[in-house]
């Protein structure tokens, strides 16, 4: 199996809905902010929240990312965390967090085994070091 196999966006949106925010690394910050014409400590203070002492992208009052118009208004600059989802680290450190995302997301597949997901967030991560799936 590869990784598009386990996972096809539906574009519902429903992770631009507010589900914890999204984490902005410094890198992040500086695109995004480059991207929407402002400078990185305006944008930290201007467009994000903080959560366990780290920047997350604001959210607009209805619980939405702000950047959530029907479309991300940001994608060419989105977050690396918007990018790779749901091929992340954290699935690495605890596989659950896979069963955890999808609860949330229609678009990844539960019914795969454990080692499947692995591989393809190996795959996706570390695309040179990985090249056997089960
Ligand atoms: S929740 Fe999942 S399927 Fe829906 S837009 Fe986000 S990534 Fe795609
Ligand atoms: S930056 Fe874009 S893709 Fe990421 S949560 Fe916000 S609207 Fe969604």
């Amino acid at each position: 199996m590869k990784p598009s196999d386990i996972f096809n966006c539906k574009k519902c949106g429903d992770c631009c809905r507010g589900y914890g925010g999204t984490f902005v690394s410094l890198a992040d910050v500086k695109a995004i902010a480059a991207y929407v014409g402002t400078d990185p400590d305006a944008f930290v203070a201007n467009c994000c929240e903080s959560s366990g002492g780290r920047p997350v992208l604001a959210r607009a009052e209805n619980g939405c990312c702000m950047f959530w118009d029907q479309v991300c208004t940001i994608h060419p600059a989105k977050p690396r965390m918007c990018k790779a989802w749901p091929f992340i680290e954290s699935v690495l450190t605890d596989v659950a967090n896979w069963h955890i995302m999808a609860s949330v997301c229609p678009g990844m597949r539960t019914d795969v085994s454990d080692n499947v997901v692995r591989a393809c967030v190996k795959e996706m991560l570390f695309p040179t070091e990985t090249k056997v799936f089960i």
